[in-house]
């Protein structure tokens, strides 16, 4: 068996034409809804990252804003950053960029961000309304998740699902997401016994746990839908050889880089499972999206827009 590859890039275009329909008839309706990133300090990866969100604002239509306090910040100045971005009604989404200064008290800062405003869904009440099946903010790498799935045409109801890993911004929302579409859901953690044995039992495998290549290919059911959230960058060769001795180009390609990313899964599981999401490839791509997706569902339930774009109806997390 050779799996489905679930497309994240092609799933990312779908939905951000979806907002580009979307988006012009809030703006006619007179909200252009807005994105404000707080970029602290000078590091490189984080640039990176809010370069990437600004552009994909610009990309859509939305209102972009970057703010860029330097890395000496304190706490209470920050507080005040977001205090005023709180007000502002201009400003739908706050997007504080981690990982923030040490002296900074990252829990402080991201409970200051108004929870209609928290495009991230990492605030306590973004998290509660998820866990009680309220319309809100989701975190947008497990919401990006669902959308895969959904996407796809995975069955969900019924399926017994097993999610490896429970951080408060992948596996737990992850879990509570497959819960609410009906999923039978068994959270793992690295104190599970048997790990093996709980993968092989699941229909849908979400991998979120940051060990490259940890699941085997022979762990999983025959058929299995498997979304890997994992970013592994893997430079010790022997690891290489490990993972992708069955793949000859992405071992080239390390080869000639002395650096490769992939996910939590084995590469192999390709002959396993069902359907797959590669990495890169699979998740990565719909982070970004999810956070144009909740900036625009922010704005429409913060200012009270009429739900406008029909295809969304698919998804829950809209
Ligand atoms: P995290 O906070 O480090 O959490 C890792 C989780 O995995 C923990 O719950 C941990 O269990 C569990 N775990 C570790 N070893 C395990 C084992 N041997 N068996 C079972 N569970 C184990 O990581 P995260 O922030 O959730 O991220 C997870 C991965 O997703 C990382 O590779 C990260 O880079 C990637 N990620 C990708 C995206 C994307 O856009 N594609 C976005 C976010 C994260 P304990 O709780 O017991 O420690």
């Amino acid at each position: 068996m050779t799996a489905r590859l679930l497309d994240g890039l092609k799933i990312r275009d779908q939905i951000f034409a979806e907002l580009q329909d979307e988006i012009p008839a809030l703006v006619a309706a007179g909200i252009r809804p807005g994105l404000t990133a707080v970029l602290v300090g000078e590091n490189p990866a984080s640039q990176l990252y809010v370069k990437s969100k600004i552009a994909a604002c610009e990309q859509l239509g939305l209102a972009s804003w970057l703010l860029t306090p330097p890395a000496t910040v304190s706490t209470q100045d920050l507080l005040s950053v977001v205090d005023s971005l709180n007000r502002d009604n201009n400003v739908d989404g706050i997007l504080v960029q981690l990982p923030l200064p040490p002296q900074v008290d990252t829990k402080r800062i991201l409970e200051a961000v108004d929870p209609a405003k928290d495009v991230d869904g990492f605030h306590p009440v973004s998290l509660g309304r998820l866990v009680s099946g309220r319309p809100g903010l989701v975190a947008c790498t497990p919401a990006g998740c669902m959308e895969v799935l959904r996407r796809s045409n995975i069955p969900i109801e019924g399926a017994n699902a097993a999610v490896l890993g429970r951080s408060d911004i992948v596996g737990k929302p992850m879990a509570l997401l497959l819960m609410h579409a009906n999923a039978t859901v068994t959270i793992c953690h690295s104190k599970t016994r048997d790990l093996p044995e709980i993968v092989r039992r699941a229909d849908i495998v979400v991998a979120a746990m940051g060990k490259a290549g940890f699941v085997q290919a022979d762990w999983l059911k025959t058929g299995a839908a498997v979304i890997d959230v994992g970013t592994n960058t893997i430079k010790d060769p022997a690891e290489a050889e490990r993972l992708l001795r069955n793949f000859p180009a992405r071992l080239e390609k390390f080869r000639a880089k002395g650096s490769i990313l992939v996910g939590d899964v084995h590469p192999d599981a390709i002959n396993t499972a069902g359907a797959l999401t590669p990495v890169p490839g699979g998740v990565g791509p719909m982070t970004i999206t999810m956070l144009m997706s909740n900036t625009v569902k922010a704005a429409r339930l913060r200012r009270g827009a009429p739900e406008i774009s029909a295809p969304q109806t698919t998804t829950s997390v809209r």
